[in-house]
């Protein structure tokens, strides 16, 4: 069976992954989380870095769009300066709003990655869409029970991935 929330790459951070890269995929469209991948649940908006991190992409003819199981409000906010294709309440691990923003960004899976730092939720709804998935870890982890629970319903895989990929941090 295959494992859902089994990533195709791993990255530190997300500015790791250069627009080089992904023109090497041949990727068009990355479709990302915003929490903790982004930016931390507490920063309302962009900070410069991300902000340059998405020209760079832009520049390199690739769009992003965010796809956020957060409130539309949260979203906005954060969307505000920026103006991406922003899709709130996804639903994720459901790949419904992956499938809705393709279609709305007139990509498909061949050339869309999904980006996230939750393989529940984020790497699961990317494959279940048939998307590359690309993983870079939180960037400011919850410390409550539900969230070291899903952690470490996580670990394993993360463990496998980085084994696999001689990923040695
Ligand atoms: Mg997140």
């Amino acid at each position: 069976m295959k494992n859902m929330m089994m990533p195709h790459y791993m990255f530190k951070t997300y500015d790791e992954i250069t627009p080089d890269f992904l023109v090497s995929l041949g990727v068009k469209a990355v479709l990302s989380d915003v929490d903790n991948t982004l930016a931390p649940y507490e920063q309302p908006e962009p900070d410069d870095k991300l902000s340059a991190w998405i020209k760079s992409l832009s520049d390199a003819g690739i769009t992003i769009a965010f796809i956020s199981n957060n409130e539309q409000e949260r979203i906005e906010l954060f969307n505000r300066n920026l103006g991406v294709p922003a899709y709130w309440k996804s639903g994720k691990p459901f790949k419904k709003s992956l499938l809705r923003a393709m279609k709305d960004l007139g990509t498909d899976r061949t050339n869309t990655v999904m980006l996230g730092d939750q393989l529940l939720t984020d790497a699961w709804a990317g494959n279940a869409a048939g998307l590359k998935v690309i993983i870079v870890p939180p960037i400011k982890d919850k410390l409550n029970l539900f969230f070291r629970f899903k952690r470490w319903l996580e670990k394993g895989t993360i463990r496998k991935f980085k084994k696999k990929n001689n990923i040695t941090w």
